[in-house]
């Protein structure tokens, strides 16, 4: 007769069947049941959360290997250029190139950790204590408490005494178990989200130069749209190389990279911190410029399309220079933001038809 089979017959024997510790037994029993059921559902969660996480990290480190390729080129090709983002001066001291590889380590190591955010990482180093759940108090007290009843000297000799104690230890070890995978899914749950977070940052990042990508261009537009109606206005400026073709042509399409990769480091060094700049594509930029904190756009626009003509950039121990022709548009609150695009679009065609390297504003056509 196995476990279970002799005590459900001790249970229904005369003598033990409406005794108190029957009853414990009983409600033993019965909370055990309850833990298996949560301890299956944890186990489908956690098996889940697995396949998630597999699916999740594999489409992650594809991403950060194409990340990481592009930061190495920029690192090995110097294609960042040396203008200090604070004071806008062009930097050739030697310590520069050092403060740019640090910073470079710094944001891949974000986005390259496994699993743990920076935050998380600096305060496991510091040797700061995980915070302490509160099962494992309400585990001592249970702990206390089942043993408490097998001590009891009233129980001593009773028929039900040596299956309670066999059920009670079931019980803890079946309530550790469930503890323990409860900390693995909530782990499993933690890493998904942080996965999740990173996964959403690499896939709104232009692999090549490191700018948001089109995606998260449009995303930012969708909400510009969304608050231009509040009084929130925001202007657009597209930016495209001039003849950038004959680049490629003349000298390869690895010169182009480069080309591009400098000029998406001047972008990011010169560009508004309330402001985003993008690649849209191709060998064409946005920037979306939020009125409240961003500078006169004509004038700044001009200032950059002049930054771009001085721009020397080094392929080879060749000076590659390049010059770019500039499109701007205000939003108007009652257009949608693709009209805005188109709009300055049409100010790009408008500078390119005029002989390039300038910048039109669609209000002035
Ligand atoms: P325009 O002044 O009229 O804009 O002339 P363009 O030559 O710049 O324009 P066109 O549209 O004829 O050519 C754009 C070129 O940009 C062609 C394409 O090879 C190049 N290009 C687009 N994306 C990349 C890239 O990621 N890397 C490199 N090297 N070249 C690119
Ligand atoms: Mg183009
Ligand atoms: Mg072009």
């Amino acid at each position: 007769m196995n476990a279970e089979k002799r005590l459900a017959h001790l249970l229904e024997a005369p003598d033990a069947r409406d005794s108190a510790l029957a009853d414990l037994c009983r409600d033993l029993i019965a909370d055990q049941q309850r833990l298996h059921h949560r301890l299956e559902r944890i186990s489908r969660i956690s098996d889940r959360y697995q396949a998630d996480l597999r699916a999740t990290n594999a489409e992650l480190t594809a991403a950060n290997e194409r990340l990481a390729a592009a930061l190495r080129e920029v690192r090995t090709l110097g294609g960042f250029i040396p203008i200090c983002s604070c004071c806008k001066k062009v930097r050739d001291d030697a310590g520069y190139w050092d403060e740019v590889e640090t910073y470079i380590a710094r944001h891949s190591d974000a986005v390259l950790s496994r699993g743990r955010c920076p935050s998380c990482a600096r305060r496991s180093d510091s040797g700061a204590p995980p915070p302490v759940r509160s099962s494992d108090g309400e585990d001592t007290a249970e702990r206390g408490r089942l043993a408490a009843i097998e001590a009891e000297p009233a129980w001593t000799g009773h028929p039900l005494r040596e299956a309670y104690v066999r059920l009670s230890g079931d019980y803890q070890k079946l309530s550790r178990r469930l503890h323990k995978m409860s900390r693995i899914s909530d782990g499993f749950q933690t890493q998904m989200k942080e996965l999740n977070l990173t996964l959403a940052r690499v896939s709104r990042t232009d692999p090549l130069t490191g700018l948001a990508n089109r995606r998260a261009l449009i995303e930012r537009l969708e909400r510009q749209a969304a608050e231009a109606g509040a009084g929130q206005g925001f202007s657009v400026a597209m930016i495209d190389l001039d003849n950038f073709k004959r680049v490629n042509d003349s000298l390869g399409h690895a010169a182009g990279d480069i080309v591009l990769q400098a000029l998406s480091g001047l972008l990011a060094a010169r560009v508004p911190a309330a402001a985003l700049v993008g690649r849209w594509g191709g060998e064409e930029f946005l920037i979306v410029m939020d009125h409240s904190a961003g500078p006169a756009l004509l004038p700044w626009c001009e200032a950059l399309r002049a930054d771009i003509e001085h721009l020397s950039v080094d392929y080879n121990g060749r000076q590659l220079r390049v010059t770019a022709s500039i499109g701007t548009a205000v939003h108007e609150p009652a257009l949608s933001y693709e009209d805005t695009l188109r709009a300055a679009d049409r100010a790009l065609y408008a500078a390119k038809s005029c002989g390039r390297n300038r910048v039109v504003a669609f209000e002035e056509l």
